[in-house]
């Protein structure tokens, strides 16, 4: 039995070693062989700005071309080896971890089921994923649900179009109110640009019942 484990993991190394010879992994923004995200553009990323709302942190600016390049990349793809870059980062970064995990748990924002279909994934969600791997977090995938399709953000022209846009376009799902209760939630979502949508999802959180709302997002 042991045997046969460990033959099956020197055959998955062997393959890795082989696929890697193949097609070597390069950084999605510069290219450079070794990893998905090199050390150099992670360090090169431009900061956030600043901030309207204190309870959301950000990690890069969305302006920032190398962010772009790994935002387009992470939307077009689920790339779990360059999430996890992203999330070893932002753990880096963020000085106020949670104190006591038990009670924070992340909460991805969602997608609707025609992106869904379209993309085959949420990556807010995968980014949830391994943000609760790195701060030893749970994570509460279905807890809100996208109740109509929105237009894509980006084609919103003002701040009062993109509000309106998102109103009333997430619910709570009902058997996750018990699990939200009380709770610390942090919100999950891979860029905000003028907040609105996590503005919308924060509402119905504490609505629902929780006790503080926070939100993470790669890009600002
Ligand atoms: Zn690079």
């Amino acid at each position: 039995m042991w045997n046969y484990i460990i033959l099956l993991s020197n055959m998955r190394n062997l393959l890795f070693v082989i696929l890697n010879t193949l097609f070597p992994i390069e950084c999605i923004s510069c290219g450079t062989k070794g990893l998905d995200i090199c050390d150099a553009c992670i360090e090169n990323i431009l900061p956030p700005k600043e901030q309207n709302y204190p309870w959301i942190t950000s990690f890069g600016n969305y302006h920032d071309l190398i962010i772009k390049d790994i935002m387009w990349h992470i939307k077009s793809q689920p790339n779990n080896r360059a999430t996890t870059i992203l999330a070893d980062a932002f753990g880096k970064m963020v000085k106020n971890r949670p104190e006591y995990p038990d009670s924070w748990i992340l909460v991805p924002i969602p997608i609707s089921d025609k992106r869904f279909r379209e993309r085959g994934y949420n990556q807010a969600e995968l980014l949830a994923e391994y943000f609760g791997k790195t701060f030893h977090l749970k994570v509460a995938k279905n807890a809100l649900i996208k109740t109509h399709h929105t237009n894509k953000q980006g084609t919103s022209k003002t701040r009062e179009d993109r509000m309106e846009n998102i109103k009333n376009s997430f619910g709570v799902y009902k058997k996750s109110q018990q699990l939200i209760a009380g709770k610390n939630c942090i919100l999950i979502d891979d860029i905000t640009t003028t907040g609105s949508t996590l503005i919308e999802a924060r509402e119905l959180l504490l609505r629902a019942g929780a006790n503080k709302v926070l939100a993470w997002t790669i890009a600002n």
